[in-house]
């Protein structure tokens, strides 16, 4: 299997992982590409594997989050429509990975838009189809073939990873959207301080549903070869609950099953929002947080790849 950025057959180990969240048994190799660092599960599992790992109870897939995380889930929903609104105002917008619509629910009271998503899971399809405005379309963003020039915005929150064919679905980014069209992408950075902390317990691996994982610099350089102009690039998401999960899944590891889930109960109180929110702010602030958010503009003239 080669590279999905560069075509190198060329590996290194990185990590034996394994689903820390769900505890589904399977272990899975990460490895980095010798030829570009690009990130990924070797070998890929494939969808009748992964399936089993995106249960019912998986976090995207929740239409009313529990307890505290409401409010924090409300709250990253606005950040997402405001950053959106600093560079376009209404048009065609795409949520690719739109799981139950929450985000393009949200976008309703954030301009005049036409708003289609794209969703693979069956589950969370026949839920987002119960909620009035929004298109779905099941499959993956290669598989719908909308038109060329379409789209003013398309949005990728925490889904690029999670996703086979990476570089297909950037080029199918850039082909349906309109010249001057944008893009914003949310992805968790493996070269991050949390990430190289934390190692294999680090939450943004989340194996096996992360496939592939984007150093900053080769997501810029991918992004530049497929024409897009990248305007911004920075942390995004100061998320605390980050570093407490990732302590959570090396506590479990260790046998302090009773302390981890301490932790995870603490994760999911007002309590910890409250006293997270400031030190999440700094992380954000500081460029820190290894959830990173990057918007880019399809070149407004022809670009021939
Ligand atoms: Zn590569």
């Amino acid at each position: 299997m080669a590279c999905d950025f560069c075509g190198s057959e060329s590996i290194k180990q990185i990590y034996k992982l394994k689903d820390y969240q769900f505890k589904i048994p399977g272990e899975f190799n990460l490895v980095k590409c010798n030829g570009c660092n690009l990130l990924y599960l070797y070998p890929q599992p494939n969808w009748e594997i992964l399936k089993v790992h995106y249960p019912t109870n998986y976090d995207a897939y929740q239409l009313k989050p529990k307890s505290a995380f409401t409010i924090w889930n409300h709250y990253g929903l606005y950040r997402r429509c405001s950053i959106i609104s600093k560079y376009k105002k209404g048009g065609m917008l795409l949520d690719v990975g739109c799981a139950t619509g929450s985000f393009l629910t949200t976008m309703k009271n954030c301009g005049e838009w036409k708003l289609y998503g794209v969703e693979k899971s069956e589950y969370a399809v026949n839920l987002a189809r119960k909620k009035d405005g929004i298109n779905i379309y099941q499959g993956e963003i290669i598989d719908a073939k909308f038109p060329d020039n379409y789209f003013d915005v398309i949005t990728w929150w925490d889904v690029l990873e999670h996703v086979p064919n990476p570089s297909a679905s950037l080029y199918e980014t850039y082909r349906i959207l309109k010249p001057g069209g944008w893009v914003f992408i949310q992805t968790p950075d493996p070269d991050s301080w949390e990430a190289h902390i934390f190692g294999k317990y680090w939450r943004g691996f989340e194996a096996p549903r992360h496939l592939h994982l984007f150093p900053r610099p080769l997501l810029i350089k991918r992004l530049t070869d497929f024409g897009f102009n990248v305007k911004f690039v920075r942390s995004f998401a100061g998320n605390l609950s980050i570093i407490f999960t990732s302590l959570s899944y090396f506590l479990d590891s260790v046998g302090y099953d009773k302390l981890s889930k301490g932790i995870k109960s603490f994760t999911n109180s007002y309590f910890f929002y409250i006293l997270g929110f400031p030190f999440s702010l700094l992380l954000r602030t500081a460029n820190l947080s290894s959830s990173v958010l990057y918007v880019a503009q399809k070149s407004s003239t022809k670009y021939f790849l």
